[in-house]
């Protein structure tokens, strides 16, 4: 498989070449040059395991590692030990399982991983990628990233103790839960390097644009990133579409609805390419907060990133983006992948304006492609989680609930509903105690984390005081 972006650029690079770097050179994102078509291996895939899927999936797209090694790492990284938070301690061999609320109403808990977010599904398997690829090619990286959260507690606990990968992981300080803290900081590993800086988390997320822009810098230092636009994640979240689709239904003549919280369109992008190869999947319904940038192009064709300065703060932070940075490996396809017009619209973007789809013909060609789409509000929130908790005696967390509640709005009589799990309630406590007044249940064994001995350098949001940091530990 060879890979093409999605604004021209014709360098054909393979899987490896492309999964340690970011944009591709012409400032588009890669996609497979096809997707291949599995429809007539469904059957088949039904009774697999889920490493067994994900080797199957992913050896579709990555053909540039013996089979014998993918199918070691997949083994290695989807094991009921490293996905072992589930609600229901006994099917953790499930890896994501399936919790039914009422006929044809389904979670797909996504979040029984080491931080517990969806992040882990597929950032555990580029921490045992990267370290693959890295080995082989005698080779380091040094990832810097910036954090309000859930992306930068993934990346740590999958790169923890890897051979030739350290983390330079910036976040606001005193801007994140005490528990989110507690996740990052309390990790001892050598590799790990907690950075919290006086200031807000644009502020972090400046400093490391500074950092990247200095081609110099970037060289000597070998900066690497592991953001959402990373095709590798992309292609990891494949699999638990297929996963879903078998356990929520008895055979593959059947239909199935996926909804999914939705923020950079990493997510629901998985589902959109899962689809394309053959996946019965009726509908894709987009769950947005009130940062409803995805929801308005749905509905009206129109897509208007928001300054920065117009983004809410909401109590379901991972989705609270401006704009969604996966969302031009949709709009590649919906043109009929053509470049040209792909570079048009983001110039529009990029010089911060928007565009619309409205009234030319590929508003005709939106609904081939399954998606409808609805938002929620903080008011949702809490009356979704109330509701759930009362009802099935289950508790959901903030993104969990925004899907639940748009995924109410769009069920279609006959055809399962699965509601993508993204996170567990224990990581937004707060919103949990306003909704249910009680404190969010949490897996046992991290009972006290915010006590352990914590691991952080505390520094003001100036790009010298960092690179200080990297340059030292390097
Ligand atoms: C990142 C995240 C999302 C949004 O996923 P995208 O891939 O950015 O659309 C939703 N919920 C949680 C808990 C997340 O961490």
């Amino acid at each position: 498989m060879k890979y093409i972006s999605t604004r021209g650029h014709a360098g054909h690079p393979s899987f490896c070449d492309i999964l340690l770097g970011g944009l591709a050179p012409d400032g588009g994102l890669y996609l497979p040059e096809s997707y291949p078509q599995v429809a007539d291996r469904l059957a088949a895939w039904r009774e697999l395991s889920y490493s067994e899927l994900a080797f199957e999936i992913l050896s579709l797209y990555i053909t540039d590692i013996p089979a014998a090694d993918l199918e070691a790492i997949c083994d290695k990284t989807y094991t009921a030990q490293t996905y072992r938070w589930s609600r229901d301690a006994g099917k953790a061999r499930d890896i994501v399982p399936l919790t039914s609320l009422e006929p044809d109403f389904h979670l797909l808990e996504l979040s029984n991983g080491p931080t517990l977010a969806f992040k882990d599904m597929a950032m555990q398997l580029l921490g045992n990628l990267f370290e693959y690829v890295l080995d082989k090619r005698g080779e380091t990286i040094n990832i810097l990233g910036a954090t309000s959260g859930d992306t930068g507690s993934a990346a740590e606990y999958a790169m923890r103790g890897k051979h030739n990968v350290r983390v330079f992981m910036l976040s606001p300080e005193g801007k994140m839960s005490a528990f989110q803290r507690a996740q990052m900081y309390s990790l001892q590993d050598e590799n790990i390097f907690n950075i919290a800086v006086r200031g807000m988390f644009d502020d972090a997320q400046d400093i490391v644009k500074a950092v990247s822009n200095d081609a110099e810098f970037k060289a000597k230092y070998k900066i690497g990133a592991v953001n959402s636009i990373n095709w590798a994640r992309v292609a990891a979240q494949i699999v638990y579409y297929f996963k879903g689709y078998f356990e929520a239904t008895q055979s593959c003549a059947e239909e199935v609805v996926f909804c999914v919280p939705s923020g950079n369109f990493g997510n629901i992008c998985a589902g959109h390419i899962a689809r394309m190869m053959g996946l019965p999947i009726a509908r894709l319904v987009l769950a947005t907060n009130e940062n409803d940038v995805l929801d308005e192009f749905f509905r009206t064709g129109i897509y208007r990133p928001r300054a920065t300065t117009e983004t809410y703060v909401t109590s379901s932070p991972s989705m609270d983006i401006s704009k969604a940075s996966n969302f031009e490996r949709f709009i590649f396809d919906l043109v009929g992948r053509d470049p040209a017009i792909v570079r048009q619209l983001w110039r529009q973007v990029d010089a911060g304006g928007s565009f619309s789809l409205a009234d030319g013909p590929f508003a005709a060609r939106l609904p081939d492609y399954g998606f409808v789409s609805g938002c929620s509000s903080h008011a949702d929130r809490l009356a979704t989680i109330r509701d759930v908790w009362a009802r099935y005696g289950l508790m959901i967390d903030t993104h969990t609930a925004d899907g639940v509640k748009v995924a109410r709005e769009h069920r279609v009589a006959g055809l399962p509903m699965i509601v993508l799990e993204t996170a567990q309630a224990v990581k937004f406590a707060e919103t949990i105690r306003e909704a249910l007044d009680r404190e969010p249940v949490r897996p046992k064994e991290l009972e006290g984390i915010e006590d352990l001995p914590q691991r952080v350098e505390v520094v003001d949001a100036a790009l010298d005081q960092v690179k200080d940091i990297i340059v030292l530990h390097c």
